[in-house]
C-alpha cells in the first residue's frame, strides 16, 4: 500500500525570501506572543523561534506604535532569513503602514478591515512593495451578511467569505496571497479547508484557532491537521496553542515530521516509563528535550527508562540512553558506546552528541 502523501499543487507565492506553495516545503510558523513594550524580550522571542526552526514570524500590529517597533526590528536584520507578517485587524491604515515599514506580508480579514474599498488599498500597497496578503477569514468574524446569506451556517460563510474576497483579489489583478479560514472547531476547519482546496488553487495556511492548551491545543490540532495534511493539502502550518511560541513551532514540526512530510531536528523516542524505571526519566527526558530543541538536523534521539528494552529500540536512533540501576548506557545506532553514572548521563549524553553533530 503506497501511503506517501501526493500534494495538492497550489500556485506559487513569495513571501520575502521564501517561496510558498506549488510544491515548495510545507512552511511551519508562529506568532509572537511578548508585546512591543518588553522589545528585549521580544527580540529574545524572535530569535528563540528563529533557532527553533521557525520559517514564517506573525506579529500583532496594535496600533502607530507597533510600526515604528517592527520597523526598527526589520532594519536591525531580524527578518533578513524569516519573513515577517504583520497581523492587523481593523485598521486598514496600519496595513498599509506595516507594509511601508518592510513587512513581507500583511494578515488582514478583508471582513473586518473596513471593506472591500479599504482592502483594494491594502492591495495596492502590497503591489508596489512586491509583497504578500494572507486573507484569513476566522470562524469568530464572519461577515454578518453573508451569515445570514448561509442561515448562520458557519461552514458555508467562511467558504464564502473566503470566496467573495478571492475573487475580489483576482479582479484587483493581485495574486500573491493565501488563504487561512480557521474555525476553533476540528470538523469546521476540516470542512472549510477541505472545499476551499477543491475550488481554488492558491496557497493554504492550515490551523486551528484558539486550540488550546499546550497538550490540548498540539493534540487538536493534530487531529484536524493531520487528516488535511495527509489529503495533500495545506502550504504552511500552524499550531496555536496558549504557551510559549516555541512549543508551537516544535509542535509543527513533530507533525509534519510524523507524516513524513518533512524530515526536520530532532525526533525523541522516549518510552513512557514502568516498573523498571529506576531513575527520574520524565525528568531527564525534559532536559534531552530543552539540550536539543535548536537541532535542526535530522536526529533520532532514544531515551528509554531500562536495559531491557533500551538497547533494541535505542537500534533505530542515532544516539540513546538507557537507565539501568546506578549507570545509564549511552548508544549510538544500537550499539553501546559506554557506560556512565546517572549523575554524569546528561554530561556524557551531551559531548556524545556534540561529537555525532559535528
Ligand atoms: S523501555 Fe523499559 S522502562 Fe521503558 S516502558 Fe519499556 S520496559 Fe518499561
Amino acid at each position: 500500500m503506497d501511503l506517501r502523501i501526493k500534494r495538492k499543487l497550489t500556485k506559487e507565492i513569495t513571501i520575502g525570501q521564501k517561496k510558498l506553495g506549488a510544491g515548495n516545503p510545507i512552511l511551519v510558523q508562529s506568532m509572537t506572543k511578548t508585546r512591543f513594550e518588553n522589545l528585549d524580550l521580544l527580540k529574545n522571542e524572535i530569535m528563540d523561534l528563529i533557532n527553533a526552526g521557525c520559517e514564517i514570524i506573525r506579529i500583532a500590529i496594535t496600533d502607530k506604535n507597533s510600526i515604528s517597533y517592527i520597523s526598527s526590528l526589520i532594519k536591525e536584520g531580524f527578518f533578513k532569513e524569516v519573513p515577517l507578517v504583520a497581523d492587523v485587524q481593523f485598521d486598514s491604515e496600519l496595513a498599509i503602514l506595516a507594509l511601508e515599514a518592510g513587512a513581507d506580508c500583511v494578515r488582514i480579514n478583508p471582513g473586518n478591515i473596513g471593506g472591500l474599498k479599504k482592502t483594494s488599498e491594502i492591495i495596492k500597497k502590497a503591489k508596489e512593495k512586491k509583497a504578500c496578503i494572507r486573507i484569513g477569514v476566522n470562524s469568530g468574524s464572519i461577515d454578518k451578511k453573508i451569515l445570514k446569506k448561509t442561515q448562520n451556517d458557519i461552514r458555508l460563510a467562511m467558504v464564502e467569505s473566503t470566496l467573495e474576497y478571492v475573487r475580489f483579489f483576482e479582479r484587483m489583478q493581485f495574486y500573491n496571497f493565501k488563504i487561512s479560514a480557521k474555525a476553533s472547531s476540528v470538523m469546521d476547519s476540516i470542512y472549510v479547508y477541505k472545499t476551499l482546496s477543491e475550488k481554488l488553487d492558491y496557497p493554504l495556511h492550515l490551523g486551528i484557532t484558539e486550540a488550546g492548551s499546550r497538550f490540548e491545543g498540539a493534540i487538536k490540532s493534530t487531529a484536524g491537521l493531520a487528516v488535511l495534511l495527509y489529503e495533500g493539502i495545506g502550504d504552511t502550518i500552524r499550531v496555536s496553542l496558549t504557551d510559549d511560541s516555541i512549543y508551537e513551532v516544535k509542535a509543527g514540526y513533530y507533525i509534519l515530521n510524523s507524516l513524513s512530510i518533512r524530515n526536520y531536528g530532532v525526533n525523541i523516542i522516549s518510552c513512557p516509563t514502568c516498573g523498571r524505571t529506576k531513575a527520574d526519566l520524565k525528568a531527564i527526558a525534559s532536559e534531552i528535550e530543552k539540550l536539543t530543541y535548536s537541532i535542526k538536523k535530522s536526529l533520532k534521539i532514544a531515551v528509554m527508562g531500562c536495559i531491557v528494552n533500551g538497547p533494541g529500540e535505542a537500534k533505530e536512533a542515532d544516539i540513546g540512553i538507557a537507565l539501568g540501576n546506578k549507570k545509564a548506557a549511552i548508544f549510538i545506532k544500537g550499539k553501546i558506546l559506554k557506560r556512565v553514572e546517572i549523575k554524569d548521563l546528561l554530561y556524557e549524553f551531551k559531548n556524545e552528541l556534540e561529537k555525532l553533530i559535528n
